[in-house]
C-alpha cells in the first residue's frame, strides 16, 4: 500500500513534500504544476512498481508553470515549445484565465487527468502562496532525479546540496517527461546547471546526454552533470 504524491518543480514544494507527505509510505513524482497530462509513462511505470492506494494531485499558489500557462491563454509568448504542448492546451475552454483562477482550478484538472491514467482514490490539494516557505534568492540549479520514497532533502544533501530552497526537483521516471519542466527551471528560474541525481547502477550518464542535446539547454549553455550518489530505497510494498 503505497501513496502516490505529484508536486510541482518549484524548490518550495520540497519542503511542502517532507513536512507533509513524507511518511516512508509515499512516493513522490515532481513535474511542472504538477502536471499528471505530461507523465503517462511514468503513471504507468509506478503502476507496476508499486501497489498505489492513493494519490495527491498536489498543487501550489505562486507556480511559474501556471503564469506559462495564463501568458498562452492571453496570447502573450510563453517561455517554449516543451512548456506549450504538455501544459497549456489541458486549460483551453474552460472558462478560466486569470493567474490565480488557473492556479485553483489546477489540483482538480490534475486529478481528474490522474482518475484517466487508473490511478485510485485521487484528491486535489491546493497550497496558497502564503503558506509555502518564502522563496530562497541565488543561484539556482535544477536537479533530475527518479521518483522514490526518499525525503527530498536528504536526496539533496547526499549530492551536495545542502539548500533545498536552490533546487528545482524534476522526478519523472524517463527522461523525455521531464523536458518542459526544465524549460521553465531553465528559461523562467534561470537555471545554470541541471544535476542528474541517481544511484551507482542507475544509468544516469544516458540521461546526461539526452537533457544536454534539449535545444534550451544548448542555447543557454546550461551545464549537465551526473551526480551518483548512496542512498537506500525504502522496501517495496506491493504484495503480489
Ligand atoms: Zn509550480
Amino acid at each position: 500500500m503505497t501513496r502516490l504524491v505529484v508536486l510541482c518543480i518549484d524548490p518550495r514544494e520540497s519542503v511542502d513534500a517532507d513536512e507533509n507527505y513524507n511518511d516512508g509510505n509515499t512516493v513522490f513524482v515532481r513535474v511542472l504544476a504538477g502536471n499528471v497530462n505530461s507523465i503517462p509513462r511514468t503513471i504507468d511505470a509506478l503502476k507496476k512498481e508499486y501497489d498505489l492506494t492513493q494519490t495527491i494531485t498536489a498543487t501550489h499558489g505562486g507556480c511559474a508553470a501556471i503564469a506559462e500557462v495564463t501568458d498562452a491563454l492571453a496570447g502573450r509568448p510563453i517561455c517554449g515549445f516543451h512548456v506549450d504542448s504538455e501544459l497549456t492546451s489541458q486549460f483551453r475552454g474552460k472558462g478560466v484565465t486569470g493567474r490565480k483562477e488557473l492556479e485553483e482550478l489546477n489540483p482538480a484538472l490534475q486529478a481528474e487527468r490522474a482518475a484517466l491514467l487508473g490511478l485510485k482514490n485521487v484528491k486535489p490539494v491546493f497550497m496558497p502562496e502564503a503558506n509555502l516557505v518564502a522563496k530562497t534568492e541565488g543561484h539556482h540549479v535544477a536537479v533530475v532525479v527518479k521518483p522514490s520514497t526518499l525525503e527530498i532533502s536528504k536526496i539533496l544533501s547526499a549530492a551536495g546540496i545542502a539548500n533545498p530552497g536552490l533546487a528545482y526537483v524534476v522526478q519523472t521516471q524517463y527522461a523525455d517527461e521531464s523536458a518542459a519542466s526544465l524549460e521553465v527551471a531553465v528559461r523562467r528560474g534561470g537555471v545554470k546547471q541541471i544535476m542528474v541525481i541517481g544511484r551507482e547502477n542507475e544509468k544516469i550518464n544516458e540521461e546526461v546526454r539526452w537533457i544536454s542535446e534539449l535545444d534550451f539547454v544548448k542555447e543557454k549553455g546550461v551545464k549537465v552533470i551526473p551526480k551518483p550518489i548512496n542512498l537506500d530505497a525504502k522496501p517495496k510494498s506491493k504484495s503480489m
